[in-house]
């Protein structure tokens, strides 16, 4: 087995996928509704550390398919690096066809195209992007540190290169408040950026520890109830109007209703079981109990 340090965080989608820590922590590691890294020193792993992970993997070599690259935006790292590291997968791997990656807007606008498509030609596959929300209030809020116009320019580029792009989008991180401008202007950047390969839908939990459980506490954060959340999830895929496909996808352990589509096709009938479910809701949503980062 590789050597983890600390907790290991990776997307629903990359559960059978072999996870490689190439970065210990989040470059950005600042925004108050995120305790993944707070315990984490920024820190690139060297090729000697990695390399010699891969070979802890030997036995099972010919198994490994897919790879992800963690931790939290991985993609910080320097591009000549990257490309060593991709190699040496793809050496070690025979039977590997997708790796994997997490990043911000800022990781992606800090390279150019011709590394992005050197990337892209040496096997990075799908990268994962976390929008949070489109609404700049809110962002600036809970210390993104980038604008939703950065998003979308990051997303398009990853697009026009030939990557899958998942963005994750939180539902609630507006609280109740700005639960309307998070809906609307998700829904626009999505609509800008036509369109992610994947959306994931996450809802808003407030871990203990984080800047934001302290605003909660303090009563200067008001989140959502269950069906407010759905008002807004339905609010969102309302707004969205797309004419390229997205798979629309809140099956994350964090959400209250577990939806999956490809819009814009299968707009009416997401919508349609929404409004079935805030009409009649009894058992039909996760308790607040089974909810889960
Ligand atoms: S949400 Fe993403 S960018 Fe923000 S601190 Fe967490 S891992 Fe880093």
């Amino acid at each position: 087995m590789p050597k983890y340090e600390g907790l290991i965080f990776r997307p629903p989608s990359e559960a059978d996928s072999l996870i490689l820590q190439v970065e210990i922590g989040c470059s950005n590691n600042t925004c108050t509704f995120c305790y993944s890294y707070k315990d984490k020193k920024l820190r690139i792993r060297s090729l000697e550390e990695i390399e010699s992970d891969l070979r802890e993997t030997l036995p099972y070599a010919k198994r490994v398919r897919k790879v992800f690259l963690a931790d939290g935006d991985a993609l910080v790292i320097k591009t000549d690096k990257l490309l060593k590291i991709l190699n040496l997968l793809y050496k070690y791997y025979p039977n590997l066809w997708r790796v994997g990656i997490y990043a911000t807007a800022l990781n992606v606008l800090h390279k150019t195209d011709d590394e992005l498509r050197k990337l892209k030609d040496a096997g990075l596959g799908i990268i994962y992007l976390g929008i949070e929300s489109g609404d700049d209030v809110i962002l600036r809020r809970v210390k993104k540190n980038m604008t939703s116009a950065q998003m979308v320019e990051a997303c398009k580029r990853i697009l026009k290169i030939g990557f899958e792009l998942s963005i994750t989008i939180i539902l609630g991180l507006g609280g109740k408040n700005r639960w309307r401008e998070n809906a609307i202007e998700t829904a626009r950047v999505i609509n800008e950026i036509n369109a992610p390969t994947y959306i994931g839908a996450l809802t808003l939990m407030i871990p203990r520890g984080t800047p934001l459980f302290e605003e909660y506490i303090a009563g200067e954060f008001e989140p959502l109830t269950d069906l407010e959340i759905l008002k807004e999830m339905r609010l969102l895929i309302d707004q969205i109007d797309i004419t390229n496909k997205s798979i629309f996808r809140s099956n994350h352990a964090s959400n209250y209703l577990p939806l999956g589509g490809t819009l814009p096709d299968d707009k009416e009938k997401l919508l349609e079981v929404i409004d079935n479910v805030i009409k009649n809701p009894i058992g039909k949503l996760r308790p607040e109990y089974y909810r889960r980062l």
